[in-house]
């Protein structure tokens, strides 16, 4: 048994498998953490270790303060959630006017949603448990927002909707978050002695060529196939053209 396959399999299995996770797909909170810091570094690659490291500090601080403004904004209006959420929120609010209710179990606070027909879509039927925060359409789970059917069933066991969604909306988890500040670096005269000694070896820098980078995808028959179309077109094109100057 390898070394990582162990290191895998001690690990509780609904924590990183898709298919075992009971539907909970936390999965999608982690990658959208991973792409978002993506996101925030696009553009900063192949670059020198120390410009990586300096870009790196630059966009987390702007990020940081920019942040930190926002969510004193929000608190200053009284929003209850970050605008993301309060968008979701109301517009299944407002989506929600439009189905259908049918109550089921008082103790489970259970019933079922028929949407409206739209043309050929709707008059689907989902079944919301209220007691087990869940909807069959799945975006409750999902999101941590009660879906436009849970906030119909809601409104038919006058339960809060509102109360039902995730803290890690609320404007004070937004500003925690953002609650803490860089310090600003000093010019490197004033930094503190490494306690190592820095070795700069040119020679291990990797040859730069001019041009386009060659990509190290294998390439398949379709990729043949495609650059043999290409060639043939090009052919064509130069057969009628000689035969267009042709007097
Ligand atoms: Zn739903």
């Amino acid at each position: 048994m390898s070394k990582s396959f162990a290191y895998l399999d001690a690990i509780n299995k609904e924590k990183w498998t898709a298919s075992l996770d009971g539907g909970w797909r936390c999965g999608i909170l982690t990658t959208n953490m991973s792409e978002c810091i993506n996101g925030v570094l696009k553009g900063a690659r192949r670059l020198p270790v120390s410009a990586l490291v300096e870009i790196t500090l630059e966009r987390t601080v702007h990020y940081f303060h920019v942040r930190a403004i926002k969510g004193q904004k929000m608190l200053q209006n009284n929003q209850l959630w970050t605008d993301f959420a309060c968008k979701m929120f109301i517009s299944w609010q407002q989506k929600a006017v439009e189905h259908t209710v049918t109550k089921y179990s008082h103790a489970q606070q259970s019933a079922s949603v028929v949407t409206r027909r739209q043309g050929r879509h709707g008059m689907n039927t989902h079944v919301v448990k209220i007691a087990n925060r869940e909807c069959s359409c799945g975006k409750w789970n999902q999101f941590g927002i009660p879906c436009s059917h849970a906030q119909k069933v809601c409104g038919a066991y006058n339960i809060s909707a509102a109360s039902m969604v995730k803290d890690y909306y609320d404007v004070m988890a937004y500003n925690n978050t953002y609650s803490k500040h860089f310090e600003p670096v000093q010019s490197e005269d004033y930094w503190d002695d490494p306690n190592f000694q820095l070795v700069h070896d040119p020679t291990i820098r990797t040859v730069t060529r001019p041009g386009r980078n060659q990509t190290t995808r294998i390439h398949n028959e379709m990729d043949w196939r495609q650059t043999r179309a290409r060639q043939e077109a090009q052919q064509q094109q130069g057969d009628s053209s000689v035969q267009e100057n042709v007097p």
